[in-house]
């Protein structure tokens, strides 16, 4: 079976590397428009890497892309179209508008062809471990035939409804968990200021009402001011700015969402775009009225 992988990014190149894992009855192809990443990942795994996005795609029973936005899908998807062979199923790892993958499940159906959006939760260790959460959208039929191979690096995999639902759940998600991150900042902020053991007020937590993911996996972070890994700043706040164009043209209101978003712009102004969102730590003990506190 050939598998062609486009996007071999932090989270692409783990998924393609679990794919090529497989087995020898599996093809992977991959194709990345940094020339070296296709280079560096076919010296480590299994499979082939090629120079176009067409000659990734032709023949492909399965095409699996994790790229940055709706831009690159775009571009990639015009490039692709001429190639989708018929029955060909393409999976979607990207965070996209919903828009974007109506659309685009429109155009891989008039060659043949059948989109699925399946943006996934979990992260950058979630893709090396396998462990991601994948939501999907699009045909019933074609999510049951890519389920298996999703699971290779999923552990929960949801079939959500047609086109367009993998990435609405995706921004439910994002819109859960953006208040959190900000709500676990002034806490632990609120206890140092307080002059409390933070990290045993983190371990009392931990097993209280207020206890998170966030708070489990980001707070230790937080607290060390080390923000040097993880989900970018710039691909939260292109999360957030999905999530608040599709909240508009619903007429729903997300104010926490909103203004977390503003927070995060004060973040890159702070020069944070390339640290893990949890900075909005580093936001709130600079922006203090009594001035910075110390991490
Ligand atoms: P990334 O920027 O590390 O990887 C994207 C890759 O796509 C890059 O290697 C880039 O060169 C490649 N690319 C861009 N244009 C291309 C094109 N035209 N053809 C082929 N390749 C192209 O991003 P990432 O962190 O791997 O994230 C990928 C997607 O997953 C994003 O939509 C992101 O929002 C989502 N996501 C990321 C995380 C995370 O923790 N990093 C978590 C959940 C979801």
């Amino acid at each position: 079976m050939r598998i062609a992988c486009l996007g071999l990014g932090r989270m692409g190149w783990h998924m393609a590397g679990h794919l090529a894992n497989l087995g020898e009855d599996y093809n992977i192809v991959v194709f990345d428009v940094v020339e070296e990443l296709g280079d560096q990942w076919a010296a480590e795994f299994p499979g082939t890497t090629v120079d176009s996005v067409a000659s990734a795609v032709a023949d492909a029973q399965f095409i699996i892309t994790s790229l940055p936005s709706d831009k690159e899908l775009a571009t990639v998807v015009k490039e692709a179209l001429v190639a989708v062979g018929q029955e060909a199923i393409w999976i979607d790892h990207s965070t996209t508008s919903a828009k974007i993958a109506l659309e685009t499940g429109i155009e891989v159906s008039a060659v043949g062809g059948h989109f699925l959006d399946g943006p996934v939760s979990g992260g950058v260790d979630g893709a090396r471990r396998g462990t991601l959460s994948v939501m999907v959208g699009g045909d019933q039929n074609a999510f049951v035939q890519a389920e298996p191979l999703i699971g290779t690096y999923a552990s929960r995999v949801r079939h959500m409804g047609p086109s367009g639902a993998g990435q609405l759940t995706k921004m439910t998600n994002q819109i859960c968990v953006v208040g959190l991150c900000q709500a676990l900042a002034e806490g632990l902020d609120f206890a140092s200021r307080a002059g409390l053991d933070v990290e045993k007020v983190v371990e009392a937590m931990l097993q209280g009402s207020s206890t998170s993911w966030q708070m489990e996996n980001r707070a230790d972070k937080m607290l060390s001011g080390e923000y040097d890994f993880g989900f970018s700043t710039t691909l939260m706040r292109k999360d957030i700015g999905l999530v608040l164009d599709q909240a508009s043209s619903m007429g729903v209101s997300l104010p926490v969402t909103a203004l977390v978003g503003q927070f995060l712009a004060d973040v890159d102004a702070m020069g944070g775009a390339g640290w893990d969102w949890c900075s909005l730590m580093e936001r709130q003990r600079r922006f203090a009225p009594d001035g910075p506190s110390s991490s």
